[in-house]
């Protein structure tokens, strides 16, 4: 299957892995967009948020309680961190195969977009 994170999964491609276990793995994003920016991913292939099954639901809640493990570990959770799950075009997705955003290490502006909602058809 031609998935970016597949690969990574495979170890096809490198990336800086911070944490690991035999459901998820844990890399710091290539374009942080904070001090601190990792993804979270399940190894099992799910192309979006849409794709989750009822048989997925402990991994996808094991991967956001990885995430504020990790966050610990770094040392930010307290300070608190920003999780973003993006999903399809309108969401700003590029990868897919489900990956949790974890960003962290600053305050985080809210909300995330800066254009003004247009009402009028
Ligand atoms: P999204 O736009 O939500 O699909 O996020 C995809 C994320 O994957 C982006 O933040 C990219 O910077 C990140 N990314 C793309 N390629 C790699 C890579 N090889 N290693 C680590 N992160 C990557
Ligand atoms: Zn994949």
């Amino acid at each position: 299957m031609d998935c970016l994170f597949c690969k990574i999964n495979a170890n096809e491609i490198p990336a800086e892995v911070i944490y690991e276990d035999d459901k998820v793995i844990a890399f710091n994003d290539i374009n942080p967009q904070a001090p601190s920016h990792f993804l979270v991913i399940p190894r099992k292939h799910i192309a979006t948020l849409n794709d989750i099954g009822d048989e997925d639901r402990e991994l996808v809640g094991h991967m956001v309680q990885v995430a504020g493990k990790v966050a610990a570990e770094k040392g930010f959770a307290a300070d608190g961190y920003r999780t973003v799950f993006n999903c399809n075009p309108h969401g700003g997705q590029t990868v897919y195969h489900i990956h949790l955003h974890v960003l962290g290490g600053k305050p985080m502006g809210w909300p995330p977009y800066q254009e003004t909602l247009k009402t009028e058809v």
